[in-house]
């Protein structure tokens, strides 16, 4: 019902036109009968300012970020809590009487994946996380608070490896290992239960391209996941499924990322079998 009392939620990001993130809230919304609607908004990085300041001023709910805002949108809010704060990564603002509080459920809704869809649980285990960027970020930083025996990290560039590899140090006083020649790689994916991709390799249009990594050493039960979840099952998937290894993609994770965001708006978790057909119904289009 269009009327005064709707609450107005939102995504703040350049571009947004791909994020399933409209048709997933509002489907939760409704789930929950709930009378509210999300909407997409193209933010520019220069007018991120005066977006934030909108959220206060139209009374709006709050909203999620993505790229380019998830940094750069920390010295404009009141407080970060939790895995916001420790990974520098906001991607959900919660507007409570235009106190402006920023939270990740990235890293969150990783774990809940692993544990729900994968039945893992990363206490005492050896992880291996490909890519430093964002997502990778997010999911070292919730993998670091669940004691794993070690987590190497696997970078392209020198740069953003050592960079989160540092704030694990000073922030957690957690050791990540960095792994960088094929020796190293070699013998990590030999004892390795879990392997995750997080880099946009492998993603749609460019489907066709697997990450570096050597899956034929990893051991029978390991886990092998992929955060890119465009397609579904990516073809590095599709090989460690050929390898007899155990595989879990990237819709979990999207889909228990969204739940945590509307939880933390409206203080209910959506149902989630309802959202899931959702998702799948937009990815199968
Ligand atoms: P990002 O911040 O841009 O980081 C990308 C990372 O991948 C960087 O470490 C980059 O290395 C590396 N990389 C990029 N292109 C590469 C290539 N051609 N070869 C090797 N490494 C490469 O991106 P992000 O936000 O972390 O997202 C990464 C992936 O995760 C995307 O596919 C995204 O869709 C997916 N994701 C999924 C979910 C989910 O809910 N399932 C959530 C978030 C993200 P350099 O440091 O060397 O540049």
């Amino acid at each position: 019902m269009i009327q005064e009392t709707i609450r107005l939620y939102g995504l703040f990001g350049d571009p947004v036109g791909h994020s399933l993130s409209p048709f997933f809230q509002n489907e939760a919304f409704k789930t929950l009968g709930i009378n509210a609607v999300y909407f997409p908004f193209t933010v520019k990085a220069e007018d991120l300012a005066g977006a934030v300041a909108a959220i206060r001023h139209l009374n709006m709910g709050g909203v999620n970020l993505t790229i380019p805002h998830k940094e750069a949108v920390i010295p404009l809010l009141d407080k970060v809590e939790g895995d916001a704060a420790l990974s520098g990564s906001v991607n959900t603002i919660v507007n409570r009487g235009g106190e402006l509080t920023g939270y990740s459920t990235d890293g969150e809704g990783f774990l809940l994946s692993l544990e729900r869809e994968a039945g893992f649980d990363p206490r005492g285990k050896v992880c291996i996380i490909l890519g430093a960027g964002g997502a990778a970020r997010a999911v070292a930083f919730r993998l670091a608070q669940e004691e794993p025996a070690a987590l190497y990290l696997v970078n392209r560039g020198e740069e953003r490896a050592t960079a989160l590899q540092e704030d694990l140090r000073s922030r957690l006083g957690f050791q990540a290992e960095h792994l960088t020649s094929p020796t190293e790689l070699e013998k990590a994916a030999v004892a390795a239960d879990l392997v995750i991709n997080a880099t946009p390799v492998g993603m749609y249009p460019e489907s066709h391209r697997m990450p570096a990594f050597p899956l034929e050493y990893c051991r029978p039960g390991c886990l092998v996941c992929d955060l890119v979840y465009r397609p579904l099952e990516t073809i590095w998937l599709k090989k460690a499924g050929k390898l007899g290894l155990s595989v879990l993609g990237g819709l979990g994770m999207l889909i228990y990322q969204g739940m945590l965001s509307c939880q933390l708006w409206t203080g209910r978790m959506p149902e989630e079998a309802p959202l899931r057909a959702a998702v799948m119904r937009i990815l199968d289009r």
